[in-house]
């Protein structure tokens, strides 16, 4: 017996194909997922397509009010969400990690809830009264990845509520459970059909992209999935937000404080067993404290759990699937190959189940090497070696993705100058991936255009209407 039984039988699919779940932990059976297709898909945005007026006649404040019932209901079911979402996402329920998603579902559901959006005056001069208002889009599809599902779910489903919107969410393949009990949980203070999960697989996704019936889509994944989805969406003019795959860089300059930063950079790299968006990849340290940084580091990231995530004790996981256990596989054994030095890790039990792959630090590696060029998502950092910060900016700006950066320094005004060179969404200062729903967050470059969280947040999810007059 589980706490998350209940929950999985209310999800559990009663006619069509089912698909079993396993844990990436063990290989063990979690639970029975529905396969839906199109036919589902279309079902669902209908009736998506007759719930909306209604809830976008309700107005802000009763919309509001329905998602911090919501927010309450998650709260309400946190453990069986946070040990269903440890099981099938392999993430451990301490650490910032499955209690930690969990609540920032509610948190997030609040901050939607309760950030103001006031209709602005753009001109009032006597002559011209110019008002900027925001209405409903209608029907928004919300399409998610594997690593943070249900986190990145409500990032999507929240603000598209508040501001009018039904939604339809299709679920990374590998991680449907998690998104169905989510919104099954959501959907106790949501009318019938404005909210609903169908999980399909990528040609749902794609059917999803392409539906007249949509006005929006919001996604979180890769950046090829991203540019499918700009030439599947083009037909109809969608709305898009695109969070995208990141190659995010941290720069430690000479005067910072290798041991005081050590955690910092650790969690940075490492938060989800390095399977997030905006994680440090790649770690530029001056060559003053290089050799201290990287000891640090090293003592730090060995005293690390990793295992089953349902023992209390561990904080790190296994990576979710074999195809991306297979990517940081070859990406150490390409930098080992090339001469890198392995300080920690690298060394994967052949005899352990599950996709564990053990916390890996790589020193002297080139800026060319494939894992400093490419997105390892895993838990595996390149540390390369700089002498002049002109040199470790270039190296930073150099790739084609600007998701996420960061700046290590005991002198924040000097670290400030460096951050303002850097080429990313956001550029954190002694941390990284530090996300807050009151602050704007997206992708530069590659990484994808759009804002969430905080009011411009709440703005990508309405058609803006002038008033003149
Ligand atoms: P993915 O692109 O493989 O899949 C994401 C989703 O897209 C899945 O639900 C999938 O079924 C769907 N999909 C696949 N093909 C589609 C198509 N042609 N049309 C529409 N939908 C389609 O991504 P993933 O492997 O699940 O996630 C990992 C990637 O996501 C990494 O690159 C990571 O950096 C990125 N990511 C970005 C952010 C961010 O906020 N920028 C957050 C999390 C993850």
């Amino acid at each position: 017996m589980e706490t998350y039984d209940a929950l999985l039988a209310a999800i559990a699919p009663t006619t069509g194909q089912t698909r079993t779940i396993l844990d990436p932990a063990t290989g063990q059976p979690v639970g029975e997922a529905p396969v839906h297709t199109v036919q589902d898909l279309e079902q669902a945005i209908a009736a998506a397509q007759a719930a909306q007026p209604a809830w976008a006649a309700l107005g802000h404040d009763a919309r509001s009010a329905a998602l911090l019932k919501a927010a309450d209901a998650v709260e309400r079911s946190a453990e069986e969400l946070a040990r269903l979402l440890s099981r099938e996402q392999g993430k451990p329920l301490n650490g910032p990690n499955a209690r930690f998603e969990v609540g920032a579902c509610a948190a997030w559901l609040r901050a939607a809830a309760g950030t103001p959006l006031e209709p602005e005056t753009v001109v009032d001069d006597g002559e011209t009264r110019a008002e900027l208002h925001y209405r409903p889009i209608g029907v928004v599809g919300a399409i998610g990845p594997w690593n943070w599902p249900m986190m990145i779910t409500v990032w999507q489903v929240a603000p598209a509520l508040r501001m009018g919107n039904a939604v339809v969410v299709k679920p990374s393949e590998f991680t449907p459970l998690s998104v169905l009990a989510l919104v099954e949980i959501l959907n106790q203070e949501l009318p019938e059909g404005l909210l609903t999960a169908v999980s399909g697989g990528r040609e749902v996704g794609a059917r999803l992209a392409e539906h007249p019936g949509i006005g929006k889509i919001m996604f979180t994944g890769s950046t090829a999935t991203g540019k499918a989805i700009i030439k599947s969406s083009a037909d109809t003019v969608k709305r898009l937000t695109l969070e995208l795959g990141g190659n995010d860089a941290g720069i430690v300059l000479p005067d910072a404080d290798p041991k005081a930063i050590a955690e910092g950079l650790f969690w940075g790299a490492f938060i989800n067993t390095g399977q997030t968006c905006a994680a440090l990849k790649r770690l530029y340290v001056h060559d003053a404290i290089y050799d201290a940084v990287c000891a640090e580091l090293t003592s730090v990231a060995r005293a690390m759990p990793m295992g089953n995530g349902l023992n209390e004790a561990n904080v790190l996981g296994p990576l979710q699937n074999r195809q991306q256990f297979a990517v940081v596989a070859r990406l150490v054994d390409a930098a080992r190959d090339s001469g890198a030095r392995i300080l920690l890790g690298g060394n994967p039990d052949p005899d352990q189940p599950g996709h564990f792959y053990p916390a890996t630090l790589v020193a002297d590696i080139d800026n060319s090497n494939p894992l400093v060029a490419e997105e390892q998502f895993g838990p595996a950092l390149p540390i390369i070696r700089y002498s002049t910060v002109d040199e470790a900016v270039a190296m930073a700006n150099a790739l084609d993705v600007g998701l996420g950066a960061s700046v290590w320094s005991s002198d924040p005004t000097e670290a400030r100058k460096v951050a303002a060179r850097i080429e990313a969404g956001t550029v954190w200062i002694n941390k990284h991936g530090a996300v807050d729903p009151r602050v704007p967050f997206g992708g530069a470059k590659q990484s994808g255009y759009g804002l969430e969280f905080g009011v411009e947040g709440l703005k990508a999810l309405g058609v803006p209407r002038v008033i003149n007059g």
